[in-house]
């Protein structure tokens, strides 16, 4: 394996977006000190809303055409983040876009929420004995905030964890490999809290403010294990997350999503180790801390 970087990390997503509102700073950081940064995308985020106007048109109840256009736009935002291994789970368009918690399209044919969790995570097997990485980032039990897909897409990564270390699991899809540690995105509520604070003081233009429990992952400050500090990267997040126009509206260091209510842009991005060792002391400020090999 060694034509492998010392440091590999992968990160499962749901849609073209979430990587960069979660993530953004941490693939623009590791990537920046020479990490292998691996994103795989679940689904094209095909029922999502369209926010400018002018692409109304590309929405499922129209044309339909909004995935290729995320997939696009996607490329566009791990440009801005400087990762060049981005991959959708199987192909792209393998799996469809549920749509929001309740919707009929959850239970249409493809969509990611009516998959068997393991015939989805064999294709990630796949991608982690390849990639072999020490560090898998995805979302908590309730994917963040109960979106069908963000909660499919945790099932699928923490069952592809286990199936890639399982020797006997199809030796067809590679030699298999251990992922040291795993954590799932987090926000601490005093973060959230501060950053509501300094939108309300902002002059921005979005026609209403979020609240905190708006944000995915939200959680008390004790549970959180591990703070990356974004500050050198804020720009390449801002603007990855701009890439994702269909989806998110960019104002300073403040976005709205399709709901139009304003949320600030998180640089500090926050983790909860949930296996492996915890480096020693307080927070940990480096996903890999302890990783040896
Ligand atoms: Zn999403």
């Amino acid at each position: 394996m060694t034509d492998h970087p010392a440091r590999r990390l992968l990160l499962v997503h749901a849609h073209p977006d979430d990587e960069s509102i979660n993530n953004g700073a941490t693939m623009a950081k590791y990537a920046a000190e020479g990490a292998a940064v691996t994103l795989v995308t679940c689904t094209l985020g095909e029922e999502g809303e369209v926010i400018p106007p002018a692409l109304a048109h590309l929405a499922a109840h129209r044309d339909d055409t909004l995935g290729a256009h995320r997939v696009a736009e996607l490329a566009a935002a791990m440009k801005e983040l400087g990762v060049t291994d981005h991959r959708f789970l199987g192909v792209p368009g393998r799996f469809r876009d549920s749509g929001m918690m309740g919707a009929p399209q959850n239970h249409r044919e493809g969509a990611f929420w009516a998959v068997p969790v393991d015939e989805a995570a064999a294709y990630l097997v796949e991608v982690i004995r390849s990639v072999r990485p020490q560090v898998l980032v995805t979302y908590d039990p309730d994917g963040g905030y109960g979106h069908p897909d963000h909660i499919q897409t945790h099932r699928v990564a923490m069952r592809a964890a286990d199936l890639a270390a399982d020797p006997d699991f199809r030796p067809g899809l590679g030699a298999p490999h251990t992922i040291t540690k795993i954590y799932w995105n987090r926000v601490p509520r005093s973060y959230a809290e501060a950053g509501f604070a300094r939108l309300r003081a902002a002059t921005v233009s979005f026609p209403g403010t979020g609240v905190v429990d708006d944000i995915p992952g939200v959680v008390d400050d004790e549970v959180i294990t591990t703070e990356i500090d974004g500050t050198a990267y804020a720009a390449a997040k801002t603007a990855a997350m701009r890439a994702h126009a269909t989806q998110i509206a960019v104002e300073g260091d403040f976005f709205a999503l399709s709901n139009n209510l304003g949320q600030p842009v998180l640089t500090t991005e926050y983790y909860e180790l949930v296996r492996g060792e915890r480096a020693p002391g307080g927070r940990e400020n480096d996903l890999f801390a302890g990783v040896t090999t």
